[in-house]
């Protein structure tokens, strides 16, 4: 499934980029439901879970993860049945992506936020079961070893710096790995006030990469997960307009203002040549009304 695919990389043209070579690998291209990054971070689980004998792989997500859609499309694409342990009851809380997740096989099980809070009971409570547990979000070692091959989509010597969104951090850390040491690796948190972002990075690299230019920024969140200011539809519109660049709500689109913001702050001069991660995520636009967003 990993195979084969070749990802394309666009090149940004537009002036307000101020001349600064961007270039854009668009894994938001790889599939139209399965977010791209989700899908380089989940292949090493499905190995993992396959040799493990189990047959099932379960994990834990909200009502809008990525995460979970992902894990039961690629489950149902290697042969694994798929389980997603979801925070909130589900009256409040079938969405789009979970009603996605269900047509692609996901046996989804509901537990009150304040259970979900406590994931090794859960997982006690169904250590019955001969299931292969992946951590929320994907975040782990395997994550971060399949991350890592995304960067083989691309020359990645050529840049100096490379860019992406965080959430766990684990595609962040699988791109350090990959990265040389004299390149920038420059997260984007999604997330407000994600204290243990840079902990969880670190000690996903290990010691033989501890080395590696790490610089995380906190300032981009517009309010916090999935939280969409007018600020942020606008400029989401405004790069549909100058680049015919999509973006999500959640990761990208701020994403993208942080790398606009950065160039305007001086950033990337000297000759820098700047790779921007695209990770995907488009489909949780459907959450805005419709007419929100030019494309
Ligand atoms: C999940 C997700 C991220 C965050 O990835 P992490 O590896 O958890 O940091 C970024 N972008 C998109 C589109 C995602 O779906």
């Amino acid at each position: 499934m990993w195979d084969n695919i070749s990802i394309a990389v666009q090149a940004l043209q537009s002036s307000i980029w101020e001349g600064t070579s961007i270039d854009v690998l668009r894994l938001d291209q790889l599939h139209p439901v399965v977010s791209g990054n989700k899908w380089f971070k989940l292949r090493f689980y499905l190995d993992a879970a396959l040799r493990s004998g189990a047959g099932t792989i379960a994990t834990f997500g909200g009502a809008y993860s990525n995460h979970l859609v992902a894990t039961s499309y690629a489950c149902r694409q290697a042969g694994l049945n798929s389980v997603g342990i979801v925070r909130g009851e589900a009256a409040a809380t079938m969405s789009p992506t979970l009603e996605e997740a269900a047509e692609y096989g996901m046996q989804l099980i509901f537990v009150s936020r304040e259970a979900y809070r406590n994931k090794t009971a859960i997982m006690q409570q169904y250590a019955h079961e001969n299931w292969y547990w992946v951590a929320e979000g994907g975040y782990g070692a395997e994550g971060c070893k399949g991350a890592a091959t995304i960067l083989d989509q691309v020359h990645k010597e050529t840049y100096t710096d490379i860019i992406a969104s965080c959430g766990t951090g684990t595609t962040l850390a699988g791109l350090a790995t990959a990265a040389g040491s004299a390149q920038r690796i420059i997260g984007i948190s999604a997330l407000k006030g994600h204290d243990g972002l840079r902990q969880g990075i670190m000690q996903l690299l290990g010691p033989s990469h501890q080395d590696k230019e790490l610089m995380l920024d906190h300032g981009y969140h517009f309010g916090g997960y999935a939280k969409h200011p007018p600020l942020l539809i606008d400029w989401m519109n405004e790069l549909w307009e100058a680049e015919r660049m999509p973006t999500d709500i959640v990761y990208t689109a701020k994403l993208f203002f942080a790398v606009h913001d950065l160039v305007k702050r001086g950033m990337f001069r000297g000759n820098r040549r700047v790779l921007v991660i695209h990770s995907g995520g488009l489909q949780g636009n459907r959450s805005l009304p419709a007419g929100t967003l030019a494309f």
